[in-house]
C-alpha cells in the first residue's frame, strides 16, 4: 500500500474518537480505529451540549442526528440551595437560538456516542476494532507503527490518541505526568419520568449551588429520563468513572439543603461516582505524524459542560486541516493545534472558575447571586458569547 493511501490510526473509540474518526472519513481519508474495551460503549449519564456543538456537528450533517432523540430545555436555572431562592434564570429558548444560531441541548451520553458509532459503521473508509489496546507507537517520520495489546504491530498514516484523561500517548508527547486532581466529586444517577415526582420535576437544566456543593437535574431522552449530578469537595482519588459512590459520604454535604435537594437525592438508590481531574493548558499536543484530541489533549472539569463539545470541535478543525495537507500529517497536526490552544485553554481555565463561583459561600455567594442575579438576559448571553458564538 503507497503511504499516502494507508489509514490514520485512532486510539480510542470514545466520543472524541469516534467523531473524529467519522470527520476524517467525511473528508474522504480512511481511519482504523482501536478501542481497549470489548464494545463501544457510554456511561449512563447525560450531556449538556451548547450552541458551538451544533455549529460543527451541522457542518459534517450530524446535527439532526444528535438532536433527534435529544430534549431541549426551555431555560437554565441557578437556585440557593440552602434558601431555594432563584439566583438567575437564563432562556434557552428561541431568544437563544436566534442569539447563538443553534440551540442548547441535553442528551444521554449513550445516545450522541451512539449517533457517532451508527455514522461510522455507515462508512466503508473507517475499520473499527474493538478489544483492541494502544500499547506503544514508534513514529519513523514517513509513516507511525502501532503496538497492540495483542502483539501484533500496525502501520498508518499517523496516528491521534483519543484515549482520554489518562492517555498514555499524551505520556510521550506532553510528559506532564498524572491529571491534577480537583478535589471535587461527581456522583450521578438517572431516574425513569415515573421515578421523579411531579412536583420536582422541571424541563430545564435546574443548578442548586450550596456551599461546596452543587447539584444539577435535567431530563434525558425526550423528556423520559431524568438525569442528577451532585457535585461536593473531597480528598477522596479513584481513577476511572464507574466506581460506587458511597451514599452516607455524599448525604453529609446535601442533609442541610432544601427538600426539592434532598427528595430528589433520596430517589437514587446507587450512585456512581467520578473523581473529577484537569490539567494545566499547554500549547501544543503534537509531535510529527501523532497528535492528541478530546480529554487526551485539554482535559477540563465539568462545570462549563463543554468537554465532549470540545472534542468535537477539535474533530471536525482536525479533518480539515489533514484534508488541506493530506500528505503532510505533521503539518496538519501543527495548524490542527495552533487553530485550538487558546479556545480549549481558555475553556479549561474558565471551566475551574464556574466551579469556585458554583460552590461559593458567605459574602462569595452573596457577591454571585448580586452579580448574575442583576444580569438582563443579552448581558447572560454576552458573557458566554466567547464560548457559545465559537469555534
Ligand atoms: C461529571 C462530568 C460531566 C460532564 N458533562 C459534560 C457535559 O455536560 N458536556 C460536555 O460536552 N462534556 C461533559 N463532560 C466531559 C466529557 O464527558 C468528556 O470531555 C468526553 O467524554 C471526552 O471524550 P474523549 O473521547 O476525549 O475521552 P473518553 O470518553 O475518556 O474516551 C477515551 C476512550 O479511549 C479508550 N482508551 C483509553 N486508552 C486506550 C488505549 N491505550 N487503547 C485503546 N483505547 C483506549 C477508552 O476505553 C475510551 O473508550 C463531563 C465530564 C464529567 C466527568
Amino acid at each position: 500500500m503507497a503511504r499516502g493511501s494507508e489509514p490514520i490510526l485512532i486510539s480510542g473509540g470514545g466520543i472524541g474518537g469516534l467523531i473524529t474518526a467519522y470527520c476524517l472519513a467525511h473528508q474522504g481519508i480512511p481511519v482504523r480505529l482501536f478501542e481497549q474495551s470489548a464494545e463501544f460503549k457510554e456511561v449512563g449519564a447525560g450531556i449538556q451540549l451548547g450552541p458551538n456543538i451544533f455549529k460543527v456537528l451541522e457542518k459534517v450533517g450530524l446535527k439532526d442526528a444528535v438532536l433527534a432523540d435529544a430534549h431541549r430545555p426551555p431555560a437554565q436555572e441557578m437556585r440557593d440551595a440552602l434558601t431555594g431562592k432563584l439566583i438567575t434564570n437564563i432562556p434557552l429558548g428561541e431568544t437563544f437560538a436566534k442569539r447563538f444560531g443553534q440551540p442548547y441541548a441535553v442528551t444521554h451520553r449513550a445516545d450522541i456516542h451512539g449517533t457517532f458509532l451508527q455514522a461510522c459503521q455507515s462508512s466503508n473508509l473507517i475499520t473499527l476494532e474493538t478489544s483492541r489496546r494502544v500499547d506503544g507507537y514508534e513514529d519513523h517520520g514517513d509513516h507511525v507503527a502501532v503496538t497492540l495489546n495483542n502483539g501484533e504491530h500496525v502501520t498508518g498514516r499517523a496516528l491521534i490518541g483519543c484515549d482520554g484523561m489518562w492517555s498514555k500517548i499524551r505520556d510521550r508527547i506532553v510528559g506532564d505526568g498524572t491529571p491534577r486532581v480537583s478535589g471535587h466529586i461527581a456522583y450521578r444517577g438517572v431516574l425513569k419520568r415515573a421515578d421523579v415526582p411531579d412536583d420536582l420535576w422541571r424541563p430545564d437544566v435546574v443548578l442548586w449551588a450550596g456551599p461546596r456543593t452543587h447539584f444539577v437535574h435535567y431530563p434525558l431522552r425526550r423528556g423520559e429520563l431524568y438525569n442528577l449530578v451532585a457535585v461536593f469537595h473531597s480528598d477522596h482519588y479513584e481513577e476511572g468513572w464507574n466506581a460506587e459512590g458511597a451514599k452516607d459520604v455524599m448525604w453529609q454535604h446535601f442533609k442541610m439543603q432544601v427538600p426539592q435537594v434532598t427528595r430528589m437525592l433520596e430517589r437514587i438508590e446507587t450512585w456512581r461516582m467520578w473523581v473529577l481531574c484537569d490539567r494545566e493548558p499547554v500549547k501544543d499536543w503534537s509531535k510529527g505524524r501523532v497528535t492528541l484530541l478530546g480529554d487526551a489533549a485539554h482535559p477540563m472539569l465539568q462545570y462549563l459542560a463543554q468537554g465532549a463539545c470540545m472534542a468535537t470541535e477539535d474533530a471536525v478543525t482536525l479533518a480539515e486541516k489533514v484534508a488541506a495537507a493530506p500528505d503532510d500529517p505533521a503539518a496538519a497536526f501543527n495548524a490542527y493545534t495552533q487553530e485550538r490552544y487558546l479556545r480549549t485553554a481558555r475553556t479549561q481555565i474558565m471551566a475551574r472558575v464556574y466551579g469556585e463561583f458554583y460552590h461559593a459561600r458567605g459574602v462569595t455567594a452573596e457577591l454571585r447571586d448580586m452579580a448574575v442575579g442583576g444580569r438582563t438576559v443579552e448581558e447572560s448571553y454576552d458573557g458566554i458569547a466567547w464560548l457559545y458564538g465559537g469555534p
